[in-house]
């Protein structure tokens, strides 16, 4: 088997879901996918794939680690080593559709190239983001104003989920202007605090003991206010508080992680494995949240085996289409420290349809590991053309 081309599209999903496809010297076709990095990055996604053909053609796919190795590289200075950068995220793309060919051309289900699976199903925590009331949406009026901030309206939200069979939730920090202190700075109220803590009181009175919360805070807060607003919530018994500081001052995140009461997540804007070995050196992070779309399989592999000399677990961070979904449940099976895959598109009814036979992907709060040849997922091209932005895959 030979590679004799690559192609990519941009779908307009959640950001611009970047989509790669390579192609090969036999039937089979590789899938993979980007994390769409800057907003509005799909046609750049689709330009840089592109410059990563050349050192595709001609190569046989499951040399995966020789062609990523030479890729990274070249593309060193542009890129290719540097964390938040799309091209770096674009070829670990390329990397999950190599693996897909290498999965197809030796027969085997991905994750027995990366040593074989600890478990036979992976376990998704729901990305909820806030509440939601039992009034039709309104376009024309504020989230806030619709009362989707209220307690009520979270303990809604848990239940709804629950009814679905995911057994752990993450709620966002809603940040409302009404309650802050200051637009620009990164400190708390007291009236912030107390509505994160009644709005989450409200999810873990619903949810009862044994589902597991999270709480997304999207570096909103300065170091105080991430040690205040965690020792107000101790009695929750959270899961974990995730980016409570933005990433770049991991000591910062460490004085967070000593005092604030409650574990701390971070890592899904962290691409390398330096970058995360710093992380766990300086004991930053109780949990960490790589993301696959991001650090590719090698490099994922290689963090999560990391930790796991930390005796740290991985909740990788997942906001992708069912191709970079299963990509990922594929390494979460392969890993022993495993602890729950994020799925995020409630918002988005077509997502399940974006793949062949879609709809039973997810069943009770998880996905049952594919046992067919790669990633065990074919696109229905149909439905990927029907929200196509950028560029466009074959077939
Ligand atoms: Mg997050």
């Amino acid at each position: 088997m030979k590679i004799t081309g690559i192609r990519a599209a941009a779908v307009d999903g959640h950001g611009e879901w970047i989509l790669i496809q390579v192609l090969t010297s036999t039937a089979h076709t590789g899938l993979g996918e980007a994390f769409p990095v800057n907003p509005g990055c799909g046609a750049a996604a689709c330009e840089l794939v592109r410059w990563a053909e050349p050192f595709l053609l001609g190569e046989d796919p499951c040399n995966v680690s020789r062609i990523m190795e030479r890729l990274y590289r070249h593309y060193t200075n542009r890129g290719a080593a540097h964390s938040m950068s799309l091209f770096r995220a674009v070829l670990a793309g390329v990397e999950i559709a190599l693996w897909d060919l290498a999965g197809k051309a030796l027969g085997a289900p991905l994750y027995k190239l990366f040593g074989g699976k600890f478990r036979d199903r992976v376990r998704l925590y729901a990305d909820c983001h806030a509440g939601v009331t039992n009034t039709r949406v309104d376009i024309h009026r504020s989230a806030e104003e619709q009362g989707a901030y209220e307690p009520g309206a979270y303990a809604n939200r848990a239940r709804q989920l629950m009814a679905e069979g995911f057994t752990a939730l993450k709620f966002d920090l809603q940040r409302l202007p009404s309650s802050m202190l200051d637009p620009f700075n990164r400190t708390l109220s007291n009236a912030e605090i107390r509505t994160a803590a009644a709005q989450l009181t409200a999810v873990r009175e619903a949810a009862g003991p044994d589902v597991e919360i999270a709480l997304d805070i999207m570096s909103a807060m300065d170091v105080p206010s991430a040690i205040r607003l965690g020792r107000a919530l101790t009695h929750l018994n959270l899961l974990w508080m995730e980016e409570p500081v933005p990433p770049e001052n991991l000591d910062a995140l460490a004085q967070v992680a000593a005092q604030a009461g409650v574990p701390i997540c971070t890592g899904e804007n962290l691409y390398t494995l330096h970058q995360f070995e710093q992380l766990l050196l300086r004991r930053a992070a109780h949990i960490i949240e790589p993301d696959f779309q991001k650090t590719g399989l090698l490099e994922g592999k290689r963090i999560a085996d990391l930790a796991h000399t930390h005796y740290v677990p991985v909740a990788p961070h997942c906001v992708s289409t069912p191709v970079g979904t299963m990509a990922s449940v594929h390494l979460a099976a392969a890993i022993p420290n495993f602890l729950l895959l994020e799925f995020h598109e409630f918002d988005i009814p077509w997502w399940a349809d974006l793949a062949e036979g879609g709809r039973s992907i997810i069943r009770n709060g998880g996905i049952d590991v594919p046992e067919a040849p790669g990633l065990g997922v074919e696109l229905n091209l149909a439905e990927v053309r029907r929200h196509t932005l950028h560029g466009g895959l074959e077939g």
